[in-house]
C-alpha cells in the first residue's frame, strides 16, 4: 500500500449521474485482504480484487459534495460504498444510504449502523434463528461484529461466552460488553477442553469468525442441531495453504446446520434493522467500542492491525470530521 498525492477538480464530470463525495470516516475491514488475492472460483460472486496502483475500495461515511442522480442531494451524509482517498467520484447505482439520524456518533456508520452491524444482525437472527436459553459461543468476539453478536444474544436470552486475543479485550467482553464468561484464546493450549470447561452441555450456535482451530475444536462440541452461520475465517486470510479442518464429521453425527452467509443478500433489511437497533443505542442498552486511527497516512498500519488483533473495538480510520 502507498499513499498518492494528485490535484482533482472538485467537479462533477459533465452529464454524470455519479456523485462527487469527501470522505469523513473509513472502515477497515477483514474481508479487504482477501480482495488483494485470487479467490479461486469467485469472480462472479461479488467478491471483485483489488486493482494494483488504484485507490482500495471499501465502506465509509461521506458527505455529499455534488450529486448527479436524484436520490443525492448536496450536503446529504451517506454511507456505504467509497474509496481510501479524500475526495471520491462514485456511481450512483453503488450501495449507498442516506444517513436520517444524526444523533447518534456519525462514525458508528461504519460499524453498529453499517456494514458489520448488518452482519451481526443477519447472521444472528436471521441465519442462525436463536431460541431463549440457547447456548452460544463468539470468536473475535470484541470486534466490530462479534461484540454485537453477543450483545444480541444477551438479548434474546442466551447464554454467551466470547473468544479473544488478549486480556484486555477479555476483560471488555466480560464487564462492558454482557458476556456471560470469556477467555482468551492464545493462552488456552487445549481449545477442545476450555469449550467443554465453558459449555459442559454444548454449543447450540457458534457465530464463526475465526476458522481453523477454533472451528476445529468447535465441532467436537456441538449440540446435536446446532448451527454454524459462518461469518468469516480471519485466521486463513493471511495463510497460502490454508488450514484442513479435521472434525467436519460431526456436521453429521449432530446434525449440524453450518452456513456461509454474505451481508451484501440482507441490506433489503436495513430499515427493520435501524427500527431495532437504533432505540436500544439511545437507551444504552447495546454499547459500541470503537478503535479510531486519524489520518489517511495511519490507513495501512491500521487495516493491517486486524491480522494481528491490534484493534480493540470496531477499527475506524478518520479522513476528515465534516
Ligand atoms: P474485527 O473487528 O473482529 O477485527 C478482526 C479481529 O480478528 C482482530 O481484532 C483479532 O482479534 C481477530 N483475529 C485476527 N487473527 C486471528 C486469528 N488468527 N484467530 C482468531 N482471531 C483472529 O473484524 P470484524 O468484526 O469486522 O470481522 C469479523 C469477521 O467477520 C471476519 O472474519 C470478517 O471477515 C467477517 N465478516 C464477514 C462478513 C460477511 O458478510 N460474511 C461481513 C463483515 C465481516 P483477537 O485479538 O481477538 O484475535
Amino acid at each position: 500500500m502507498e499513499i498518492v498525492e494528485s490535484t482533482i477538480t472538485l467537479k462533477l464530470p459533465e452529464g454524470s449521474n455519479e456523485v462527487l463525495l469527501k470522505n469523513l470516516y473509513l472502515s477497515c475491514d477483514p474481508y479487504m485482504r482477501n480482495l488483494m488475492s485470487y479467490i479461486e472460483g469467485t469472480k462472479d460472486e461479488g467478491f471483485p480484487s483489488y486493482t494494483p496502483g488504484s485507490p482500495l475500495t471499501g465502506f465509509g461515511v461521506s458527505k455529499v459534495l455534488e450529486s448527479g442522480h436524484t436520490n443525492y442531494e448536496k450536503g446529504d451524509l451517506v454511507w456505504g460504498f467509497t474509496k481510501w482517498e479524500e475526495y471520491s467520484l462514485v456511481a450512483s447505482t453503488s450501495i449507498l444510504f442516506k444517513i436520517e439520524h444524526t444523533d447518534v456518533p456519525l462514525s458508528y456508520y461504519t460499524g453498529i449502523l453499517g456494514m458489520p452491524g448488518m452482519t451481526a444482525y443477519a447472521g444472528f437472527f436471521e441465519v442462525a434463528s436463536p431460541k431463549k436459553g440457547e447456548n452460544v459461543f463468539v470468536s473475535a468476539a470484541s470486534g466490530a461484529v462479534g461484540q454485537l453478536v453477543g450483545q444480541f444474544a444477551k438479548l434474546t436470552g442466551c447464554y454467551v461466552v466470547g473468544s479473544a486475543g488478549s486480556k484486555e479485550k477479555v476483560d471488555l467482553l466480560k464487564n462492558k460488553l454482557g458476556f456471560d464468561e470469556a477467555f482468551n484464546y492464545k493462552e488456552e493450549p487445549d481449545l477442545n477442553a476450555t469449550l467443554k470447561r465453558y459449555f459442559p452441555e454444548g454449543i447450540d450456535i457458534y457465530f464463526e469468525n475465526a476458522g481453523g482451530k477454533t472451528l476445529d475444536a468447535v465441532l467436537l462440541n456441538m449440540r446435536v442441531h446446532g448451527r454454524i452461520p459462518v461469518c468469516g475465517m480471519i485466521s486463513q486470510y493471511n495463510l497460502t495453504q490454508p488450514e484442513g479442518v479435521t472434525t467436519l464429521a460431526n456436521l453429521i453425527y449432530k446434525r449440524i446446520r453450518m452456513e456461509g452467509f454474505a451481508v451484501f443478500d440482507f441490506y433489503h433489511l436495513y430499515p427493520k434493522f435501524l427500527e431495532f437497533i437504533l432505540p436500544h443505542i439511545r437507551e444504552g442498552k447495546i454499547v459500541y467500542v470503537e478503535d479510531i486511527a486519524e489520518g489517511l497516512e495511519n490507513g495501512p498500519a491500521a487495516l493491517v492491525g486486524l491480522y494481528s488483533g491490534r484493534n480493540v473495538g470496531k477499527q475506524v480510520l478518520v479522513v476528515a470530521r465534516e
